[in-house]
């Protein structure tokens, strides 16, 4: 039975799906989701079957997941164990960048893999994980057909003035521009849209996909017009621990006058900061509403704030705004952020109905209100595996 494996690997983690494809022309069919983390320290297997049946929830034995491609193989024993007659003909990779021309999927080889490893330094905390993946699969599958798919593919068409800095154009020509991230979400959120309100789909959109890591991102008819995030994953919004907009002075002030080097501003932009930073006590947001001091409290406030204030700026590129919608495990979950960051949004046209909110229902705006307010659960996955399906039915045509 042909199935494509989909993998998500992080620094210290590895997530991992399998799908059925069928004859190859559906829509491909979750069967086993799964993910290991702390890889190399304290590794822990957690999957289940696409109904929700526990496949595994436990420490696994630290040599045996010392690495990605250790984590892999325990992933592959899990599925075999599962599904013994699963054969894997695709494996679809999440690869945060792409580099400035890459606005679609890419079938992996040698070459390619070298060209997305010289994209190392624009990524530095998610690429090498990413390729560690990536070459890991190549020695479980060598007869597999593997795809890259980018996290900055969907803002590729954006308008020159949004993919720019306003830096000596020198650098824009050596790649220093602003990529985007999340792409995978938004092109799901955008394909969602389609299907369940097409008028939407083709007016202006803004889709907040907040969770752990967290942007905003601007549509018109469904392509990608700004995003909150830049050159890195650091920009735009406060995340749970990385700090999202900071003025480049601060930077030049930690190396100036507090001696810090690269390596420890790093770990403070992206380790130290956000949600955690701010808090002094959480990079979660759960812990935070439940914790009610003044810092979480401080912490919520400035995040729903700067997502106001891009609300503002996205709608402003747009032109207008004809629906906003939450992704994200805080956008999808948490009821009081989705509240604080519509309150008094009359002025372009938002009213929530609160009971709807609550109840968590998909749309969340009042049957008055212009802009509509929607909640769409994202699915990174399913994006990944029709790009496996789609790469695989076209190398088959090509004979
Ligand atoms: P993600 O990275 O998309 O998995 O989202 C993780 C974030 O979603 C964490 O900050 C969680 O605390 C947050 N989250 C998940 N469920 C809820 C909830 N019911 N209420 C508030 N935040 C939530």
């Amino acid at each position: 039975m042909p199935h494509a494996l989909t993998l998500n690997a992080g620094s210290s983690s590895l997530k991992f799906g399998l799908f059925e494809l069928g004859d190859g022309r559906g829509e491909p069919a979750p069967r086993i989701l799964g993910e290991i983390d702390r890889i190399g320290s304290e590794p822990h297997m957690r999957a289940t079957r696409q109904d929700g049946t526990l496949l595994s929830d436990a420490p696994l034995p630290g040599e045996d997941a010392a690495d990605h491609a250790g984590a892999l193989a325990r992933a592959l024993e899990l599925i075999a164990r599962d599904r013994p007659h699963a054969q894997i003909v695709a494996v679809g990779h999440r690869v945060v960048h792409g580099g400035p021309d890459h606005a679609a999927p890419v079938v992996l080889g040698p070459a390619m893999l070298d060209r997305l490893a010289a994209l190392e330094p624009l990524a530095p905390l998610h690429q090498p994980h990413n390729l560690a993946g990536v070459r890991a699969a190549f020695g479980a599958f060598p007869g597999a057909v593997q795809v890259a798919c980018f996290d900055t593919a969907f803002h590729r068409h954006h308008p020159w003035v949004n993919d720019t800095f306003g830096l000596p154009r020198a650098y824009y020509d050596k790649g220093v521009r602003r990529y985007g991230f999340h792409g995978l979400s938004y092109d799901y959120i955008a394909g969602r849209l389609a299907e369940i309100a097409p008028h939407l789909h083709a007016g202006r959109v803004i889709v907040a996909h907040l969770g752990n890591g967290a942007s905003m991102c601007g549509m018109i008819g469904g392509r990608s017009i700004a995003s909150s995030m830049g050159f890195s994953a650091l920009d735009g919004l406060p995340m749970g621990t990385r700090c999202g907009q900071l003025d480049p002075g601060v930077v030049l002030y930690l190396m100036q006058h507090e001696g810090m080097t690269a390596d420890e501003i790093s770990d403070l932009l992206y380790r130290r900061s956000g949600l955690f930073g701010l808090s002094g006590l959480s990079n979660d947001m759960r812990r935070l509403e439940q914790a009610g001091t003044d810092a979480a409290r401080e912490a919520i406030a400035y995040f729903v704030f700067r997502i106001r204030r891009e609300l503002g700026g996205l709608a402003a590129a747009l032109g207008g705004l004809d629906a906003l919608v939450f992704c994200g495990g805080i956008g999808e979950h948490s009821v009081p952020i989705r509240r604080q960051v519509c309150e008094g949004m009359g002025w372009i046209g938002l009213e929530l109905d609160e009971a709807r909110n609550t109840r968590g229902e998909t749309v969340i705006s009042t049957d008055l209100s212009r802009v509509r307010v929607l909640v769409i659960p994202t699915d990174e996955e399913i994006v990944i595996a029709r790009a496996a399906r789609d790469m695989l039915a076209a190398r088959r045509a090509a004979g």
